[in-house]
């Protein structure tokens, strides 16, 4: 069972200050409770090291602002505190989750005097997927929900009212004993999970992966790029339409969390566990620290 997130040993970071975990609350009446007011990020320590650690923070930033508010510390500092609560937590490989909202000065749509909080919380976390659900590859459903339009929802922001459709359609896909559910954009063109990135290896040998236009352009998604040309594989950024996804020889997800994952299938289409995902799975882990260079395969 897992242990509950209000219920363990450690301590989180509060708006400059370390308290004893469970003492980590907030009053019933936030304003991000209600609507949705909350920005976070999802990082990963690998051997004692975050990866690319202050281009999250930066992404936090980001997200901040496109809510409409400035995070009331700098992004060294915040990057300081992401390393000194895993220092304090006694984390070597973990998630780490920093995140800020708007607190309860202010209870309705207009928020403007509401205080900005921040808080990092971490915790060890080795894998999203399980190593054999990730051997086989995961499933997924496709989502009846769509990801909204660029002048619908601030979709380029990690921003928590834009996870609401994933919690939803990720409930009916397990339902139906999926692993995942996988969205569409607005114009019905395959956008991505609901925590991750995903790529088609097709038979024309490229990987091709569509535009980030419309959801996060995550920063494993751009890892993965890079390694893939550094192997020379050939990576297209398309709009990709539902009905190609049958003829693709490999899928593979990419997020902080779900790292590199083989997909062994969408609805009713399945797919092998292929070399080219394999080969970017172990670089990916080689990257990141996960595994030290002089272990892994070439
Ligand atoms: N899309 C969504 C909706 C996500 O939540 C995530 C995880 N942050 C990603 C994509 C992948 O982003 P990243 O590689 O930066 O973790």
């Amino acid at each position: 069972m897992i242990q509950p997130f209000d219920d363990r040993d450690g301590e989180i970071w509060i708006d400059g200050a370390f308290v004893p975990w469970r003492d980590a609350k907030l009053h019933v009446l936030t304003h991000a409770l209600h609507y949705g007011s909350g920005v976070f990020e999802g990082e990963r320590m690998y051997n004692g090291a975050i990866f690319k650690l202050t281009e999250h923070t930066e992404r936090l930033f980001y997200s901040a602002r496109t809510l409409g508010f400035e995070i009331p510390y700098s992004i060294a500092e915040i990057d300081d505190v992401c390393k000194e609560v895993c220092e304090r937590n006694n984390i070597v490989d973990g998630y780490i989750r920093p995140f800020a909202w708007r607190g309860s000065e202010m209870m309705a749509v207009s928020a403007q005097a509401a205080k900005i909080h921040v808080a990092v919380a971490a915790w060890t976390w080795p894998s999203y997927f399980s190593p054999e659900l990730r051997e086989k590859g995961i499933s997924l459903m496709t989502a009846s929900y769509k990801r909204p339009a660029p002048d619908t929802a601030p979709v380029h922001a990690k921003a928590a009212g834009l996870y609401m459709i994933c919690t939803i359609s990720k409930h009916q896909a397990e339902a139906k004993g999926f692993t995942d559910a996988l969205f569409l954009d607005h114009r019905g063109y395959v956008s991505e999970g609901t925590g991750a990135n995903i790529f088609f290896l097709m038979e024309d040998g490229k990987i091709h992966t569509p535009k980030p236009d419309c959801f996060l352009d995550g920063i494993t998604r751009r890892t993965v790029i890079d390694l893939a040309k550094k192997r020379d594989l050939e990576v297209v950024e398309r709009y990709i339409l539902p009905d190609e996804m049958a003829a693709a020889k490999e899928v593979f997800f990419t997020g902080t969390a779900a790292e590199v994952t083989p997909i062994g299938r969408i609805d009713d289409m399945t797919f092998k566990v292929g070399d080219v995902t394999r080969l970017l799975w172990q670089d990916y882990e080689k990257v990141v620290g996960k595994v030290p260079a002089s272990q892994s395969a070439a």
